[in-house]
């Protein structure tokens, strides 16, 4: 099995349903947090599942810098080395390679960039892309595209979107000959260790069942031009892929070009397959992009967001740092339930962030994450409260 997915019910364009990864099932439509460096900076594996975070991402780009995909394949994958027990996604290490290197030199074979911490020079192709994120070991593992930067002339996004199709098709090859080489195991427990009993909810590692396999999925760029995203959505759907993404946005164009964009692209991605939109949106948008029709999403803002002190609340937004929090008494958002709001009070969190303390981001963190996980959680609560649905099914076969 590599992956299943079932539309359970429609409303319009929105769609509830499930994804099944070979270590969760997922309730889509679903925020994914990011966890760029097997992460998500300031909180632990247990309060992230606490928060209902069913999925999580990692970044390959700094996880092949640091500590180096070797490493993390002998640790038994991510799954493993985090002991993170859920389910898992890595982007290809595209995106931050165009996004974080000024010196980076492109061509048909790949990208030549240097790293960001040493100033290293490294080279990534559709094939090591690969590579990386089959010894990552994420259940989701996405194609090696060009990010077309904005803006960007007719010329240049057409050629760059021709070539992420071409690479595409090579990611499809060389994981199609390399996806049982995915280092899983059961991900360990050092706790019957310490009182000497197997805790039988955390099972010891054992062989990897061969039936289990990570999903490749295709993305789609086009840069800002409604035809070309169409001719990028075909030849993708061509190629094949288990799932499709929308990549390339959140460039720097303005928020109207992107619901713009997403809605003319999603019109020409499979109904019966999971949609992926790729590191866009504030609250209100990720439930926006949701009743269009997408399944998946992630983003570093409020996580990022977090630990400047910008914190989304039920009331709109807020800067915890401003004088007139630093005696309110009052949580931090009162429709939120929290473990952050149901304890703390806006003075304490002020005064943490003032005093520059570890535990303002930690917390500021967890309150935003539970206010993005909250509001898919509802999307998909008034699924199931909507008589007027129809049921869709769709189910992917492994390696399709
Ligand atoms: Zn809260």
């Amino acid at each position: 099995m590599s992956l299943e997915f079932h539309v359970r019910q429609t409303r319009g364009e929105a769609r509830a349903g499930s994804l099944v990864t070979p270590h969760a099932k997922i309730e889509t439509p679903v925020f994914m947090p990011v966890g760029t460096a097997a992460s998500v900076k300031g909180v632990p594996q247990d309060t992230l599942e606490e928060l209902g975070a069913q999925i999580i991402l990692g970044n390959t780009y700094h996880l092949y810098l640091r500590p180096g995909v070797e490493t993390i394949r002998k640790m038994g994958g991510l799954h493993g080395f985090m002991s993170w027990r859920r389910s898992i996604l890595t982007d290809s290490g595209g995106f931050q390679v165009f996004s974080l290197n000024q010196l980076r030199k492109v061509n048909e074979a790949g990208v030549t960039f240097r790293s960001h911490l040493d100033g290293s020079t490294h080279f990534f192709s559709p094939e090591s892309a690969m590579e990386a994120q089959v010894g990552l070991g994420a259940d989701i593992i996405m194609a090696f595209d060009e990010c077309t930067e904005y803006p960007a002339d007719q010329a240049r996004m057409r050629a760059s979107m021709e070539m992420t199709a071409r690479w595409a098709a090579r990611c499809k090859k060389y994981f199609a000959e390399h996806k049982h080489q995915v280092p899983w195991r059961a991900v360990p427990s050092f706790e019957f260790q310490v009182s000497g009993d197997a805790d039988p909810r955390n099972p010891q590692p054992e062989a990897r069942n061969p039936e289990l396999s990570q999903s490749l999925f295709g993305i789609v760029q086009g840069g800002m031009d409604r035809a070309l995203r169409k001719e990028s959505a075909e030849r993708t759907i061509e190629i094949g892929f288990p799932g499709y993404a929308i990549g390339g946005l959140s460039v720097g164009e303005p928020r109207e070009l992107t619901r713009e964009i997403v809605e003319s692209t999603l019109e020409h991605l499979p109904k019966d397959k999971p949609r992926y939109l790729m590191g866009v949106g504030t609250p209100e948008e990720i439930v926006e992009y949701a009743n269009l029709g997408v399944d998946m999403m992630d983003c570093v803002l409020p996580t990022r967001a977090a630990r400047h002190g910008l914190l989304f609340t039920s009331e709109g937004k807020i800067s915890i740092k401003q004088a007139r929090y630093a005696q309110d008494a009052g949580p931090l958002d009162p429709n939120c339930t929290c473990r952050v709001c149901r304890r703390y009070s806006r003075a304490y969190l002020r005064h943490l962030y003032a005093s520059n303390e570890v535990l303002a981001q930690v917390l500021n963190t967890i309150h935003n994450l539970s206010f993005y996980l909250e509001a898919m959680r509802r999307v998909r609560a008034q699924f199931s409260n909507c008589a007027d649905t129809t049921a869709v099914q769709g189910r992917i076969e492994a390696g399709a």
